[in-house]
């Protein structure tokens, strides 16, 4: 008899899970409490995909060989505990795609940094014109990826949420670019857990496998000094000499694989320190298939930034503005006060997903100047910075923000977007603040 796969959720993620089911041959429902997209629908209906939107049909659901989850939906859902009574296989579409591909898989994951490295990796290997697909968390979904045909290398960006329901799936390199406090709100508050989930990265890897983390990332030291960890180890580092490894000196990365090669950080696209991280970790990557030195250098050196990351905007009557919209926590607007000279006016504020602004209060008192609150409650941000930042003004569109900014900025000082929050309370998503900001810049 056909295997019954549900596929819960029609995202990118559902809609790759489904397509790639019904490749397989297997018989295909997809559920969504939510509105599915005319897209996604038109998908489901050429391929022949029975689909239900607006609640879920328990009955039929519970009735499945196995349910494939989309990494939107969190463990607390109703269906999902009765799934879990029921004893009804739950896995991510990352672990349903691993079973359908021979490609060595390039894994990336972390707090910050995810896609600018997942997309660095993947600029490096297409240089190199080897056969690569990207995928995950970024641009297309692994099963979509794989349902259109195999690939020689997969380089995937994996969130928290991808990482929770895997069984078997093991990358051949796995990078873990840092651990911080993010998304607690999905984890029950507790720290440990989010941790626990990000390990999962290497919970399947042999001493045949490859894991590159950041050796200067406490928590993932702690966590490799508490688990077996079997995997090779290339660690990353910006103050400790490691070999094998990567780490900087005099401004200069040094990469230890089974040969030296050295760049100066200067030559390298990427600015700021968490980029340096970044930068070294897709080098060893590279470096450990075998990709030439100077097609790695020339790539870190000619990489383009991607938007809302730092991202310069323009330069206003002597006032320069950058869009960071896509830090959405503390520790990536940490890096962006670490990396920017002040003074600087700064917005931030949006969804709290749990933030402490005691861990970056020194900075934002050596740097700052004056705050402008981009977000409907901002209770927390008046709290932690009032004794040390005056003035504290208030905005409740991009345009305000960014017109309030521009008055308080005096000549030569910059304007941060960096709102260490999500962005839900204001606009659709990050892209749609770091897009209203640079309008409201360009309006100016
Ligand atoms: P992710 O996909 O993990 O959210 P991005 O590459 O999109 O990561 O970057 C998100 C934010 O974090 C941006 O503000 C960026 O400047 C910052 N960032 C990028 N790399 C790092 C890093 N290695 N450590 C800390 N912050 C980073």
């Amino acid at each position: 008899m056909k295997k019954n796969i549900v596929v819960l959720g029609s995202g990118i993620s559902g809609i790759g899970a489904a397509k790639l089911a019904k490749v397989k041959g297997f018989s295909v429902f997809v559920s969504d409490s939510g509105k599915i997209s005319e897209t996604a629908k038109e998908i489901f209906n050429d391929l022949k995909i029975e689909w239900e939107e607006g609640s879920h049909d328990e009955e039929r659901i519970l009735k499945a060989d196995e349910v494939i989850k989309s990494p939107g939906i969190p463990e607390k859902a109703p269906l999902i505990k009765h799934l879990r009574a029921a004893s009804v296989p739950i896995i991510s579409e990352i672990e349903f795609a691993y079973r359908y591909t021979k490609a060595k898989i390039i894994a990336i994951s972390g707090s910050n940094g995810k896609t600018t490295t997942t997309m660095l990796c993947n600029h490096i290997f297409s240089k190199a014109k080897l056969d690569v697909g990207m995928a995950g968390n970024v641009g297309e979904s692994m099963a979509g990826m794989i349902a259109e045909g195999d690939k020689e290398y997969l380089i995937l960006e994996l969130s928290s949420f991808q990482l929770d329901d895997i069984i078997d799936f093991k990358p051949d390199i796995a990078i873990l670019l840092n651990i911080t406090p993010d998304h607690l709100d999905r984890y029950e508050y507790d720290f440990q857990k989010y941790v626990d989930s990000k390990m999962q990265i290497i919970k399947n890897q042999t001493e045949k496998d490859i894991f590159i983390y950041n050796f200067d990332d406490e928590v993932i030291g702690e966590e490799i000094r508490k688990r077996k960890c079997s995997s090779k180890l290339f660690p990353i580092s910006l103050t400790k000499e490691v070999d094998p490894g990567a780490y900087l000196k005099n401004e200069t990365i040094i990469i230890n694989n089974k040969q030296q090669f050295t760049m100066s950080i200067h030559e390298i696209a990427l600015k700021g320190k968490h980029n340096t991280y970044n930068s070294m970790a897709s080098g060893i990557a590279a470096s450990l298939v075998n990709i030439r030195k100077e097609t790695i250098k020339e790539s870190l050196s000619d990489f383009q930034n991607i938007p809302h990351r730092l991202e310069f905007v323009s330069k206003v009557n002597g006032v320069e503005f950058y869009n960071d919209s896509k830090a959405t926590n503390i520790n990536s607007t940490w890096y962006a006060l670490e990396t920017m000279e002040g003074p600087l006016v700064w917005i931030v504020g949006g969804v709290d997903k749990g933030n402490d602004y005691s861990m970056i209060k020194k900075m934002v008192s050596d740097k700052v100047a004056a705050i402008v609150c981009l977000g409907k409650d901002n209770k927390k941000i008046i709290e932690a910075f009032e004794d040390v930042i005056e003035p504290i003004e208030f905005a409740l569109s991009a345009e305000e923000a960014v017109q309030k900014a521009y008055e308080l900025a005096r000549n030569g000082e910059k304007v941060l977007l960096s709102p260490a929050c999500a962005s839900f309370d204001l606009f659709e998503s990050y892209e749609d603040r770091g897009n209203k900001f640079k309008k409201a810049v360009k309006a100016l």
